[in-house]
């Protein structure tokens, strides 16, 4: 047991010790287990009986010292963009873009979310407003308006921006078959609006929140994007579609964007205590290699409950295992850099 006393940086230091850049050898998934475990190990310093409160804030703490702690992330050296995508629906592409990208911009970096889903989930995690009539991603794509005049700052997050989604992004899927370069369309707009954006004021990530199909909307995320960020939930049927994924990538490379790559796994949901999720990790692993990042995120209540109130996880709750799983992650992303 930790002692009660023990100064809160002790207890960050214990933690980013454990949570430091690069996992132990031999370590494959970092499982909710043992996030459970670091928690538990807070859990005397923080006093299980204080408020919910005075617990979120000495989380809090903990989190940004412990971020402190270790080396801040570097801007990459050009514009990451990232595909988020896996037809799959529910399997965490939009938990995954909006937490990497909080987690991202909370350690300086400067991040752009598209939501590209009509149900406007990764919107209204962030907080940004998508009713209809906002302008959005839709104007983008069908009448060619610039990116720029649609993205929002985040309330929430500095150093954050989002283009929301409304309910008219349903009807483009259809509107954009008659569209001419209907499948470039974000990429010009994209590409543009990086363009614009230089030195401090430079977008370091952008990362794209695929709708589950793997339509024209999909197309112009795969066309626009450099890497892609594919979540893969650790259950039974998790592998099953992939293969078709796999396709429509080569696909694109071959025709459409030939410098698009897998460059990152996650597994998402993951379930320490079962055999399964192990299963599946080991399966994933031994199809995407190092692909696959060594941080899995655990099951988490509190992630899934971060949206209803307009927040990511890392906000939240930032000391939650999940939040930590992310932050994690996220900078193991960044660290492992562009890959090519
Ligand atoms: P997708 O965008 O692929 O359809 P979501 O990110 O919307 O998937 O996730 C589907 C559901 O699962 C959502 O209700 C979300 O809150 C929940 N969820 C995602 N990741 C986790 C997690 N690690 N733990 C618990 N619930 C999660
Ligand atoms: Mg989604």
């Amino acid at each position: 047991m930790t002692d009660p006393n023990s100064s809160l940086s002790e207890a960050a230091l214990a933690a980013a010790a454990r949570f430091g850049p690069h996992p132990a050898p031999g370590t494959r998934v970092r499982t909710a287990g043992e996030m459970a475990e670091v928690e538990s190990d807070l859990n005397p310093v923080v006093g299980d009986d204080s408020t919910p409160l005075a617990k979120s804030v000495e989380h809090h703490l903990l989190v940004t010292e412990g971020r402190r702690l270790r080396a801040p992330l570097t801007r990459p050296d050009e514009t990451r963009v990232l595909v988020v995508a896996n037809q799959k629906g529910g399997v965490g592409k939009t938990t995954t873009t909006v937490n990497v990208a909080a987690a991202l911009a909370q350690q300086g970096q400067r991040v752009l979310v598209v939501d590209l889903d009509p149900q406007g989930n990764a919107s209204t995690a962030l907080s940004i407003e998508h009713h209809r009539g906002v302008p959005s991603v839709y104007d983008t794509l069908i009448d060619g308006v610039p990116l720029a005049e649609v993205l929002q700052a985040s309330p929430e997050i500095d150093g954050l921006w989002a283009v929301p989604a409304t309910i008219d992004l349903a009807g483009a899927e259809i509107e954009l078959v008659s569209v001419v370069a209907r499948e470039s369309r974000l990429r010009r707009a994209l590409q543009t609006c990086l363009a614009e954006r230089t030195g401090d004021e430079r977008f370091d990530y952008v990362l794209i929140d695929c709708p589950p199909s793997l339509g024209l909307l999909t197309l112009n995320a795969l066309v626009a994007g450099v890497e892609m960020l594919i979540p893969i939930q650790a259950e039974y049927y998790a592998l099953e579609g992939l293969g078709q994924l796999l396709e429509t990538v080569e696909m694109v490379k071959a025709h459409l964007n030939p410098e698009l790559v897998v460059s990152t796994i996650l597994l998402t949901m993951y379930d320490a205590r079962t055999r399964l999720s192990a299963g599946v990790a080991e399966e994933v692993r031994a199809h995407f290699t190092d692909r696959v990042l060594s941080t899995a995120i655990p099951r988490s209540v509190r992630i899934s409950e971060a949206p209803s109130y307009g927040q990511t996880v890392m906000t939240y709750d930032p000391g939650s295992p999940g939040a930590l799983s992310y932050l994690e992650a996220a900078r193991e992303m960044a660290l492992k850099g562009a890959r090519r």
